[in-house]
């Protein structure tokens, strides 16, 4: 159990002095709660009993225990304050370094690598996952912390006065201390591993949901889909619910637990005062004082009955943490020059995807010259895409070499590869914002100018009368104004506006008639005079002014 929340329990070290300081606070406001509570009981019996007669009363010393009432009540509020603030403070502290720290271990990975993951899954470890580890200190560590010491504090305190009970009641303690965390543990490990798993799966399912509303609607399929997210979310409301019942019944153990043990504390306190060993104000001291230990062991139940779900949680977050990402790009000193050529040498590349059937890409060799215009031609499902993950990094060949300017392509830091290849994605992506935007993406100091000439030349131009509304015109989310050969076109333009000496293009002219596919290669063939242009396509058209066409199929060049 303890190897999946460890790695956690290290990074606690961070707020160590925070934390400890909140212990502290906690177990403070505890033993001046027990110690409020003692004094007050053992005050009021004292006085009454003094009052029996003139002369007690007349010596009895009021001011002493007087003031200790009020000073340990002062003491409990502001330890009670203090001990939320702190307590409070390290762990949002600790939660925001937790979130850093995590989304700095998905940064290596390449975009291939994180497509393994669902988006929606990823978002719920980032939020959820990471909040049910708060779970494991204000709710795990403070309070068994502080129900032990109380338990100490509380033997101490009657050992003062009967040696007999102290060790009897701090037994009994000790044992529920021990039993009740396994107890509920047992009880509601199954309902809180449920819960984890039943919550990232409601929430990706529900923003898959609204992502694909438009698609549900038109399939009518949306009734179904949201029945299945209602199942889904019964699923949930049921394990919340046997928690829920979990909760107050070991509530309800703990309480009959207190009341029997005061009640043995009030038995054999009452039996050592009727032997002389103690006297009466001592017996409600013990006995308040009992019951005001049982405070610390209220929180219990609340710390072990999410273990399993923060369990669950931690193993979800250290599931991503652990895979190593195996695309890894040198650090920026000792690097190569940048990439000036646009050489581009494939030597024997086998790659099959982690969890492919059979090998994608399987001994396929090219040499592309500086300069040289060639085409990738092939059947869908050949692997032209794959080949151009490749050669972007997003994922790394099993076998084979890659060669970039006659170094290898893994020496190239990140930095320089992103600069000396521009690539157009067979799926672009386009940002919710104007058309400026999504073009500056390729250059942000590109002049309205140089953009709308760029529109221009790539056939975008129509669809605003002047420049200036043309760059202005608001996207929507995902690119829901523009067409998908406007798209295209779109990932085209912002490959072009600061060409490399490589540029790779996938698919450019998919989706677009003849004559719009042939101007639009017009315009690449113009940015590309003088550069290495790879153009991967599985339509013939408008290839006539390639230098090289080479043929694709099954995972090879023909
Ligand atoms: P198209 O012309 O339709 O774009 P393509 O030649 O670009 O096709 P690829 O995208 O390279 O084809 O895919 C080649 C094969 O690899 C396909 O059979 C596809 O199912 C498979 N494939 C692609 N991506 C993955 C992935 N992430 N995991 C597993 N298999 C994949
Ligand atoms: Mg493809």
């Amino acid at each position: 159990m303890m190897h999946e929340l460890w790695p956690f329990l290290k990074l606690y070290r961070h707020q160590a002095g925070r934390l400890s300081l909140g212990m502290l606070l906690a177990f403070i406001t505890l033993a001046a709660s027990v110690s409020l509570l003692a004094l007050s009981g053992w005050f009021i019996t004292a006085t009454a009993i003094a009052g029996l007669s003139f002369a007690t009363a007349q010596s009895f010393n009021f001011f002493t225990p007087g003031a200790g009432v009020r000073g340990f009540s002062i003491l409990r509020t502001a330890g009670r304050y203090f001990d939320r603030l702190v307590s409070h403070d390290a762990t949002f502290r600790l939660l925001a370094w937790l979130r850093t720290w995590f989304y700095y271990r998905l940064l290596p990975f390449s975009a291939g690598e994180l497509s393994i993951w669902r988006k929606g899954e990823l978002l719920n470890r980032l939020v959820a996952d990471i909040d049910a580890l708060d779970q494991l200190y204000l709710r795990l560590l403070s309070p068994i912390f502080v129900a032990f010491l109380a338990t100490l504090t509380l033997g101490a305190l009657l050992a003062v006065f009967n040696a007999d009970i102290a060790v009897l009641i701090g037994t009994v303690l000790m044992v529920l201390l021990i039993v009740t965390p396994f107890v509920v543990y047992q009880t509601s490990r199954k309902p809180g591993e449920a819960m984890a798993h039943q919550q990232s799966e409601m929430r990706t399912r529900l923003l898959d949901y609204l992502g694909g509303q438009a698609e549900l609607l038109i399939f009518d399929a949306e009734q179904r889909y949201r029945d299945e997210l209602r199942h889904k979310e019964r699923e949930l409301l049921q394990s919340q619910e046997k928690m829920a019942w979990y909760a107050g019944l070991s509530q309800a153990m703990l309480m009959l637990a207190a009341g029997a043990t005061v009640l043995l504390v009030m038995y054999l306190a009452a039996e050592a005062v009727h032997k002389n060993y103690i006297d009466g104000p001592v017996m409600t001291l013990m006995v308040l004082g009992t019951l005001a230990a049982f405070e610390a062991f209220h929180m219990l139940p609340g710390a072990f009955r999410f273990l399993g779900y923060t369990r669950t949680s931690a193993r979800r977050l250290h599931e991503v943490v652990k895979t190593p990402s195996r695309i890894v790009f040198p650090d920026e000193e000792h690097s190569l020059p940048d990439i000036s050529q646009g050489s581009v040498t494939l030597d024997n590349i086998w790659f099959r995807y982690p969890n492919g059937l059979e090998d994608t890409v399987k001994g396929l060799s090219l040499q592309v010259e500086p300069g040289e215009h060639v085409a990738i031609l092939g059947r869908t499902g050949c692997g032209k895409s794959t080949l151009y993950r490749l050669l972007t990094r997003d994922w790394d060949p099993d076998r084979g070499v890659i060669k970039i300017d006659s170094h290898l392509l893994e020496s190239y830091n990140e930095v320089q590869l992103r600069q000396g290849m521009r690539v157009v994605p067979q799926r672009v992506h386009v940002f919710e914002g104007t058309l400026r935007d999504n073009l500056k993406i390729g250059d942000p100091d590109a002049s309205d100018g140089k953009l709308y000439q760029l529109l221009k030349d790539l056939e975008l131009s129509h669809m605003a009368h002047s420049p200036q509304d043309l760059l202005n015109i608001w996207l929507g989310a995902g690119g829901v104004r523009l067409s998908g050969g406007e798209a295209r076109r779109l990932g085209i333009a912002r490959a072009l506006l600061q060409p490399a000496p490589l540029l790779l293009l996938d698919e450019p002219t998919e989706g677009l008639d003849t004559v719009t596919a042939n101007r639009v290669m017009q315009g690449i063939l113009k940015a590309a005079e003088g550069r290495t242009l790879l153009l991967i396509t599985h339509r013939r058209t408008a290839l006539e002014h390639m230098d090289r066409i080479v043929r694709m199929d099954a995972g090879k060049l023909l």
